[in-house]
């Protein structure tokens, strides 16, 4: 499995790094293919600079090229919007083809997962519960031709300011990720495994066995693969422990995108 499908550059907001950068750690690795996914906000509580001009995003991935590594055109897309905001957001995917859209969440009720105040009050399984019924409530609303899979379920595990286990369970929240995968699935949906929730865990197991077994049982058959790598340094990181974790939950394949078509391969 050497494709990472969830990689930023200093086209999303957060992110310094040139895109050539990442497409040069890319061909150092020996990837096959890798996919950024830009950050595309409306209403975002963090600001404007969220917001991705798509034609400029375009143009200058127009301009990269490798003969060693596949690059892909994705979009990160918010969706924990109120309801009336989902046509803007659904005319900016139309009016950019791409081939890979990420739906993803970082905000609840406009409160940041990176924000103490997201977990005042609230255990560590409350907050992953308020964070996958947002994700659940938002993905509901956003017409499927114009996403691909679910990012990162688990998003709560980084930003928890906590020196404990803050890892994502399904038994912390069984109803919320059992409505999320019996939603999408049947839609030919995927969930994605992000591997940036890795960086905090020490000695701790990666998380994600479980509720990805939970994932298989419901039907879900594929995922993809991201570093969520901001900086060349994260890029692919610790896919061989990710890759262990899905098959010994029984995933059966990973996919790429092409024009958001899927294509599978064997794990
Ligand atoms: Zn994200
Ligand atoms: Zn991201």
């Amino acid at each position: 499995m050497r494709c990472d499908y969830h990689v930023h550059s200093s086209i999303s907001a957060d992110s310094s790094t040139n895109a050539l950068e990442q497409i040069k750690q890319a061909e150092a690795l020996g990837l096959d293919e890798i996919c950024f996914t830009e950050h595309l906000e409306i209403y975002f509580h963090r600001g404007e600079e969220w917001h991705l001009d798509l034609q400029d995003y375009k143009q200058r991935f127009a301009q990269l090229i490798s003969s060693r590594v596949k690059i892909k055109l994705g979009i990160e897309a918010g969706i924990a919007l109120a309801a009336e905001h989902f046509p803007e957001l659904e005319d900016e995917l139309r009016s950019m083809p791409c081939d890979f859209v990420l739906a993803s969440a970082h905000s609840v009720d406009n409160i940041d997962p990176f924000d103490p105040a997201f977990y005042e009050g609230k255990t560590l399984p409350q907050a992953f519960r308020d964070y996958i019924s947002a994700i659940s409530n938002g993905i509901k609303q956003l017409d499927p031709d114009l996403y691909s899979c679910v990012g990162h379920i688990d998003f709560p595990a980084k930003g928890a300011h906590t020196e404990s286990d803050s890892r994502l369970f399904y038994r912390y929240a069984p109803d919320e990720i059992d409505t999320l995968f019996r939603y999408i699935i049947p839609l030919g949906k995927c969930i994605e495994v992000n591997t940036s929730t890795y960086r905090k865990l020490g000695q701790l197991k990666p998380p994600g066995e479980d509720w990805l077994r939970r994932y298989v049982q419901l039907g879900g058959e594929f995922v993809t693969f991201g570093s969520d790598a901001h900086s060349p340094k994260y890029i692919g990181y610790r896919f061989d422990d990710a890759v262990e974790i899905a098959r010994r939950a029984g995933v059966k394949y990973y996919a790429t995108y092409d024009r958001m078509k899927p294509i599978f391969h064997k794990l």
